[in-house]
């Protein structure tokens, strides 16, 4: 039985045993993307949120400095070498900065392998899903011809199930947070794993982990959390400090991706249904209307009586959301307060004054 989450192994170490079993490593930008496919073609996806507190010096000479941090930290990480050396680099079109970003990177000198950029529909149906499944029947052309291999249709068909039964567990854990005893600091570094874990690995883990029952006692005030990651994540210490009891969220990274199985025996068209049946998201062009009824659901569904939007600075896509989405949480009861964050500088000071005052205002 592990003990979670100090045996969590690191990316780094994730990486070398991928890497020393003869496995290649796709270096994945923010969001959504088809974790099955990579595997599939042996490629291990690593996800690049930041990484947080990285000097931007590389991007200040190629960005624009009204660019978001993630963008700007991630570039600089990976033409600095920081993020290792990746057989692939994927870059979904999440919002104009990171197809800005996948643009350049197609012909940056420093980066040494494939750039794959790809177009996600910003509607759900038939339409979107077709594309999507065409989209993805087109990269997986491209990794046949990358690597020489040549998975069949069970292959990605059983590839595609793995990460179903890893993404079944993870909503499992994000739904029955409160009985397994982890601090919030602790669960969310556990939840995030899926981002460089291989599937089956973090399937193991969840399953332990599922068989604690250990639940607290909460005294804490209620709330959600929503914003594009919990970066930095001392955000979940400082939140606990100050009396919070995070009881769900609606980050990009983790609540919007708690993807259904899809259904179609073909890999292709199964990939599509899953990743365009996820929760509401302004990164997928999801309505005001979809993303309230979502977050007062969570809220119903938890107890928790308020919203703190934590966002990333210049991050267009949310913050063009943000005023509609409060207003109509308002209306109904939620209350709600807003912070922005840039992920290459540390938390200030000010910000655990704000969510204080938010929580006293509420107890
Ligand atoms: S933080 Fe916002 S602007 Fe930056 S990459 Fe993510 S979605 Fe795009």
């Amino acid at each position: 039985m592990m003990t979670f989450p100090q045996e969590l192994p690191t990316r780094k170490q994730v990486m070398a045993r991928h890497r020393g079993n003869g496995g290649r490593i796709a270096l994945v930008f923010p969001v959504h993307y088809p974790r099955a496919l990579l595997r599939a073609f042996g490629f291990l996806p690593m996800e690049v949120w930041g990484p947080p507190g990285f000097s931007t010096a590389e991007a200040d000479a190629y960005i624009q400095v009204y660019a978001c941090s993630v963008v700007r930290c991630g570039f600089s990480a990976l033409v600095s070498g920081r993020l290792g050396s990746p057989d692939l680099v994927l870059v979904p079109h999440a919002c104009d900065s990171l197809q800005g970003l996948g643009s350049m990177l197609l012909d940056f000198p420093k980066v040494e392998c494939p750039v794959r950029p790809f177009y996600l529909p910003r509607a759900g149906g038939d339409a979107a899903r077709d594309y999507l499944a065409a989209e993805f029947q087109a990269i997986s052309r491209e990794l046949e011809e990358l690597t020489g291999l040549h998975p069949s249709g069970h292959d990605l068909l059983a590839s595609q199930k793995r990460e179903e039964e890893a993404d079944r567990l993870l909503a499992r854990l994000h739904r029955e947070r409160g009985r397994m005893g982890l601090p919030s600091l602790d669960l969310y570094r556990v939840l995030r794993s899926r981002e460089y874990l291989p599937a089956e690995s973090f399937t193991n883990m969840a399953r332990q982990l599922l068989h604690r029952h250990r639940p607290g006692t909460s005294a804490g005030i209620p709330l959600l959390l929503s914003g594009i990651v919990p970066e930095p994540m001392e955000i979940l210490s400082l939140l606990a400090d100050a009396g919070a009891d995070l009881r769900g969220d609606d980050y990009a990274c983790c609540g919007r991706r708690l993807y259904p199985p899809g259904s179609s025996a073909d890999p292709f068209r199964r990939m599509a249904e899953s990743l365009l049946a996820a929760p509401p998201d302004s990164l997928r062009g999801s309505s005001v209307q979809d993303r309230v009824r979502h977050l007062l659901q969570l809220s119903h569904g938890s107890g928790a009586k308020a919203v703190i939007f934590h966002g990333i600075k210049s991050c267009e896509p949310e913050l063009f959301y943000l005023p509609q989405i409060r207003a109509a949480l308002e209306s109904a009861g939620l209350a709600s307060m807003s912070l922005q964050v840039d992920l290459a500088v540390s938390l200030p000071g000010q910000v655990r004054t704000r969510i204080e005052a938010f929580l006293e205002a509420l107890s």
